[in-house]
């Protein structure tokens, strides 16, 4: 069988097992360690994120967080901006599920500042401003909260009309912080407003129950109670034969204390059974306490006191459970994000090294030629734009191949790394060396005048032959010397290009090894494709 990227399986796991969490979770912690091994920074990155994804999806709180800050440090160093709004995205979710909205919007704002102006934003738009809706909406501040969802709105009315989930889940939205303004004429004007797209959604879709809740919930608030209990019923009806759950859960506690207030206490049963069931299904304390309460509340007002009062007891030691939960949770979450950014740390420090690794020559330290080009890029680019003359150092050690015939390959390793180290001294933020190869070194200088660019060659030259290392081949003194071409060019209005000043630098310093070596040569443009080369020293 072909052996897939890890690219290639992220995506097939994505699709593979799309609304399957349980197992996406299991393939995406697969890949995560495959790509650690192999240190793919961008697959830890996509691996982080869904993962984080996969918990929120299976209600794991806790483990949504540290997964979604190690996507986000991931992608804050890359260059990819949809990664980084869709991780910036889950870190929002993530804070959502804590009850930490300050920082949830503050990373939905992070997600939304970067997409703005990506062309294909991958990460729509709208869903973030809803995302930041809803924070404001726990947060009580509801105005703020329609504003958002408003906008929401009208994005997809105006982009994808026929996206009737998402118009329905914005109207809802609408209606909840409407009615929660008692603005109960504007909650049902929004849904009103949203009916088609409502009855657009198939039969037993998650959100047509969620609307008919809403609606039920409205119409008691606003007296209707007939009209009411007709969506009462029907959202019953959807829920009991068989339809997803819906967060929207949330309205059957207002539907069923306004059905007990009416004295309707068989449909406030129906939706405490539901409730109910729910609850005991996932087992979480939330929703416990809600299934619980509104079933005291039922008790209470049909009269069964004692039934009333045990559940109270039980709300009491449910409501102990859930805030020492939210405790520990909020104590193991942090810990575990705290965890998270280290280890991040660390990864980003091993690639670093290894990146650096890669551009640094081993034996000297020095950049290698491979990173020259990064470099010179900067210098070029600053030199072009101000005017700034471009200057190239070549440097090559005299009758090398006989020093390491005379000394040994590792007396010649050290007399490398030693002239690395004297290039090494002049070099500034605008003057750097590289090993360009064997015994070759390349130095490329920014804004120096002629005169400084050849007296730092001159330097150069003069420190090696007057350091006293001994070599008995070279007829020069008996000593290490090295030869040296140098050229300074203007980039701004010319077609001189990095490679241009290499040649050059290059052509000078042959110059200087047929006149003998042990030398300094500059190279001179005339003109009319004629040049010169200029002697800086003499130094026999
Ligand atoms: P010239 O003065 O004309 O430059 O002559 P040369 O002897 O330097 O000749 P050439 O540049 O062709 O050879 C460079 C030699 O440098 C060849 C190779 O054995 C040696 N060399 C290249 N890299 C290393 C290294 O990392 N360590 C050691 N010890 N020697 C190296
Ligand atoms: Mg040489």
């Amino acid at each position: 069988m072909e052996k897939l990227s890890l690219e290639a399986r992220v995506n097939r796991a994505l699709e593979k097992y799309r609304g399957d969490s349980a197992h996406l979770l299991k393939e995406m912690q697969k890949i995560l360690k495959e790509a650690e091994k192999v240190g793919d920074v961008y697959i830890i990155g996509r691996a982080n994120m869904h993962i984080s994804g996969c918990y929120f999806d299976l209600g794991n709180r806790v483990k949504i967080l540290p997964y979604a800050v190690k996507a986000v440090s991931i992608f804050e160093k890359s260059n990819d901006r949809t990664m980084l709004a869709r991780s910036y995205n889950i870190l929002g979710i993530a804070y959502h599920a804590l009850g930490n909205y300050q920082l949830s919007i503050e990373a939905y704002k992070k997600a939304l500042d970067t997409i703005h102006g990506l062309k294909k934003p991958g990460v729509g738009r709208h869903l973030m401003l809803n995302n930041i809706s809803q924070c404001y909406y726990q947060m009580g501040e509801y105005q703020k909260s329609i504003r958002l969802v408003q906008e929401c709105l009208s994005i997809v009315r105006k982009k994808w009309p026929d996206d009737h989930l998402s118009v329905v889940i914005y109207g809802i939205n609408l209606s909840d912080c409407y009615e929660s303004l008692g603005d109960h004429q504007s909650a049902i004007a929004i849904l009103d407003d949203v009916k088609a797209d409502a009855e657009c959604l198939g039969r037993g879709e998650v959100l047509q129950w969620g609307y008919y809740a809403r609606r039920c919930c409205v119409l008691y608030t606003l007296g209707n109670l007939e009209e009411g209990a007709k969506y009462a019923d029907l959202t019953v009806e959807a829920v009991n034969s068989g339809c997803d759950s819906y967060e929207g859960h949330r309205d059957f506690e207002k539907i069923a204390s306004l059905e007990v207030s009416a004295g309707d206490y068989k449909r406030a049963q129906a939706f405490a059974d539901i409730l109910t069931k729910y609850a005991e299904e996932n087992g979480h304390t939330l929703d416990l306490i809600i299934s619980k309460r509104v079933q005291a509340n039922i008790c209470y007002a049909v009269g069964e006191e004692k039934r009333a009062l045990a559940l109270y007891r039980e709300l009491n030691c449910l409501y102990e459970k859930r805030m020492s939960e939210d405790n520990a949770m909020q104590y193991e979450s942090q810990k575990n994000a705290e965890a998270a950014t280290r280890e991040i740390a660390k990864l980003m420090k091993k690639v670093r090294d290894s990146e650096e690794k890669a551009e640094r020559d081993a034996l000297t330290g020095l950049m290698n030629r491979s990173a020259l080009t990064n470099v010179a890029e900067e210098f070029i680019q600053n030199a072009r734009e101000n005017g700034k003359k471009l200057g190239g150092v070549f440097l090559d050690i005299d009758y090398f191949k006989e020093y390491n015939d005379t000394y040994g390959h590792a007396a010649g390793d050290e007399a490398i790394k030693f002239i690395a180290d004297v290039c090494t001294e002049e070099e500034t933020a605008s003057v750097k060396f590289f090993r360009y190869g064997g015994d070759e070194y390349f130095g490329i200088v920014l804004d120096y005048p002629d005169e400084a660019l050849e007296g730092l060659a001159l330097r150069l030259c003069t420190k090696i032959r007057t350091s006293g290392i001994a070599h008995a081949k070279n007829p020069n003194g008996q000593r290490l010397t090295v030869s040296i071409g140098v050229v300074n060019v203007d980039v701004k209005d010319t077609e001189n290009t990095l490679l241009d000043v290499i040649k050059y630098a290059d052509k000078a310093l042959y110059h200087a090894k047929d006149r003998g070596k042990d030398d300094v040569f500059a190279y001179h443009e005339l003109g009319n494709s004629e040049h010169e080369f200029r002697r800086i020293v003499s130094p026999k």
